[in-house]
């Protein structure tokens, strides 16, 4: 400890801050034993896959070209398959993100004529250029697909009445999505969203469900696949790569759902059959194989967060105390300083950039300026450690990822020394 307490202090980290975030740890333990519970579930789930499917060397050969039967690229959509308990997958280095994965998953199971159901508000920022609700060059409305969104009821829950009358002999396909993602509203449960589903397919049996997974893989035993989605779809530089694949995402779900997506992916007649891998498999295997404790780091420095914040006055959503189904965190900082020097500490704490220093910026697409903390491996990549926010009232900052929970812990008590050498805070 004491070896450990100098090197902090060499690092930045007083010894006040220290030992308020491990009174705040002390609290934590039963809930810490849970995550390592549900972690330990999800890596057999994993192993068991690979092991099934035999996962060997020969898996990780690099493929050029049209990539036609290549052994490991095909290999791993089984073990996404099976590990999701679906009966096909699309995990590609081609599918280039989450927004893109999901555009495929629409795109591929809409037809003009068609309508696009949103039971739970307003979608992630990005899919709002996707779906036309935000006019954009070849948005979905662009081809004849319209759009119709249910509002959350008051304190969050589903407005049952409300989805059943939205329903009607257009609607295809119902989109749910799981983590709150930037907005207020709480993250939801697999077994809510499976509450949702089965609702949705007792007003129309016929219906398709697509779930945007992103941030939500491996916090819960269960994915939405295990309740019903006949698409769940997600991004690979979020919690499924573990922080090592460099690029991609994933469609889980059913054999017809999954097969119009490798057509709309590549082409009609092509499908599934091409796309090299171009030497990625073995970060994607091993990142998937690393995901599940990766996960549960990242979902430790969240509670942390809050367990250390919410005392000092400072509000977090979700709270101190509440269940998790996402790893995302946010911390009302209540002012611009605070919010600089939150990421400035986040940003000491990387392996990667941590000599430069995060600040207010205008970006294209935002309103307001945003502060980004970075210091990752894989650009963007936000399962590993990062934090960002609009400078606005309340001041929030979303705060997630974490490739161990280690340098969670560390980057979390320098974003708090930050505040503390700012005035912001007084412990
Ligand atoms: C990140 C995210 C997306 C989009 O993923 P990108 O990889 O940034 O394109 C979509 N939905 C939710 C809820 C997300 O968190």
């Amino acid at each position: 400890m004491e070896q450990l307490l100098e090197l902090y202090q060499t690092m930045g980290v007083s010894p006040a801050v220290y030992a308020f975030g491990q009174a705040a740890l002390d609290r934590l333990k039963d809930r810490f034993a849970a995550i390592d519970q549900v972690a330990e579930y999800n890596q057999a789930k994993v192993l068991w896959a690979m092991q099934k499917n035999k996962v060997s060397a020969a898996c990780f050969a690099a493929t050029t070209g049209y990539g036609y039967d290549d052994l490991g690229r095909d290999n791993l959509e089984r073990v996404y398959a099976d590990v999701f308990h679906t009966e096909a997958a699309l995990v590609r280095p081609q599918i280039t993100c989450g927004t893109h994965a999901l555009t495929v998953a629409l795109s591929a199971n809409l037809l003009p004529g068609d309508e696009l159901l949103s039971p739970v508000g307003l979608p992630y920022d990005t899919l709002q250029e996707v779906i036309g609700i935000r006019e954009s060059t070849c948005s979905l409305a662009e081809y004849g697909v319209s759009y119709r969104q249910v509002d959350l009821l008051e304190g969050g829950g589903f407005d049952y009445e409300g989805i059943k009358k939205a329903i009607n002999e257009k609607t295809k396909l119902i989109t749910i999505q799981r983590s709150k993602g930037y907005a207020t509203r709480p993250t939801f449960s697999v077994s809510q969203i499976g509450e949702l589903i089965a609702f949705c397919k007792s007003v129309k049996p016929d219906v398709l469900v697509m779930v945007d997974n992103c941030y939500g893989e491996f916090v819960e035993t269960m994915e939405p696949s295990d309740v019903g989605a006949d698409m769940t779809v997600g991004s690979l530089i979020k919690n499924p790569g573990g922080g090592l694949a460099p690029i991609g995402g994933y469609i889980c779900g059913t054999k017809k759902c999954v097969d119009r997506c490798a057509y709309r992916l590549s082409a009609p007649g092509l499908g599934q059959e091409v796309g090299a891998n171009l030497g990625l498999m073995p970060a994607l295997y091993q990142g998937f194989f690393l995901a599940p404790t990766v996960v549960a780091a990242a979902e430790k420095g969240a509670i942390f967060a809050a367990n250390l914040y919410e005392p000092l006055g400072f509000p977090c959503i979700p709270n101190a105390a509440e269940s998790r189904h996402d790893i995302i965190q946010a911390v009302e900082l209540g002012s611009e300083e605070g919010m600089i020097a939150f990421c400035k500490g986040i940003q000491a704490a990387a392996p990667v950039d941590s000599f430069a220093t995060p600040w207010p910026s205008d970006m294209p697409g935002y309103e307001d300026r945003v502060i980004m903390a970075a210091g990752a491996f894989v650009q963007g990549s936000s399962i590993e450690l990062s934090a960002d926010g609009p400078i606005r009232p309340p001041y929030a900052v979303y705060f997630q990822g974490g490739l161990t929970w280690p340098h969670a812990k560390l980057g979390i008590l320098l974003s708090l020394q930050k505040m503390v050498d700012a005035g912001l805070v007084r412990l």
